[in-house]
């Protein structure tokens, strides 16, 4: 499928879960609009992916969190710094739902020996900086023409504040729901955007040896989406491209996740890839 080039994509930096894999990078996301990349979710890897994706790290000015299971941030101080290293000037503009601060100010602290090295030669702090904006269920916001809704699309076991984003601009709408099993909230959320990316987590697949514990893996698949969840969301929201990544189990395959899924959601199924542009 050819785009034009002004419209707004989805590129899928990154569809792999906690264990490093070398075919699959952390979980994180972008949208491209008006020749920018917004990234969402900062996975191991990101940096490089995003570079990977054609675009410079130092041109990347937004970062949106879903939420911090560390999978979605291992990545974010590789970023922050790199970015800074490699041109950025502007503070870096970070948006996420609580602790998104505390996380913040954490990375910046690991980071301190190492910007002072440089700031002392004479680099300027100005990229080295975040402004933080903590968003909540409900908001919206529009970025460089790009409308943002924000919602609580999933409920993600113990993880309190966790945030589906979708985008809007150029006739298209793209919605990243997360981590999780929907909530009432998503399917309005999501009605009849063009693409809908889900985590679905297919529990057979789970055994001992998934984080070392069975009791590990049971609390695995009672965080995430059954493929029967993510498949009837899709239907009901009549979404144009369901897309899957961050499956649960990794080992899962993805043609048993698409058969899973086809059987309760007609429409066009797409298993995710890491690069893949949509
Ligand atoms: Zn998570």
């Amino acid at each position: 499928m050819t785009e034009t080039a002004g419209s707004m994509k989805l590129i899928l930096l990154g569809v792999g879960a906690p264990p490093p894999t070398p075919e699959k990078c952390g979980p994180a996301n972008a949208i491209v609009s008006g020749g920018k990349l917004y990234l969402v979710d900062a996975a191991r890897h990101a940096a490089t992916q995003i570079v990977k994706a054609g675009f410079s790290i130092g041109g990347v000015d937004h970062l949106f969190f879903t939420h911090f299971h560390s999978d979605h941030y291992s990545g974010f101080g590789e970023f922050f710094i790199s970015r800074w290293i490699m041109g950025g000037k502007t503070p870096l503009r970070v948006f996420g739902p609580s602790p998104v601060e505390e996380i913040v100010k954490r990375m910046l602290h690991y980071y301190e020996y190492d910007i002072d090295l440089r700031a002392n030669e004479g680099k300027s702090r100005d990229g080295a900086e975040i402004d933080v904006t903590v968003l909540s269920p409900g908001d919206s916001l529009e970025v460089d023409g790009i409308r943002i809704g924000v919602e609580k699309g999933t409920r993600h076991g113990n993880v309190p504040d966790i945030l589906s984003y979708r985008f809007e601009a150029g006739g298209r709408k793209i919605v990243i729901a997360s981590d999780g099993s929907p909530t009432e909230k998503l399917v309005p959320f999501a009605k009849n955007a063009d693409i809908l990316v889900m985590h679905p987590c297919l529990p057979e697949f789970i055994n001992e040896n998934y984080g070392g514990f069975r009791e590990t893996a049971k609390i695995v698949a009672a965080h995430h989406a059954s493929a029967e969840e993510i498949g009837q969301t899709a239907t009901r929201a009549e979404v144009g491209k369901l897309v899957f990544s961050h499956v649960v189990p990794p080992l899962a395959p993805n043609e048993k996740v698409m058969e899973a899924l086809s059987r309760h959601f007609g429409g066009t199924i797409v298993a995710g890839e890491d690069l893949m542009i949509l």
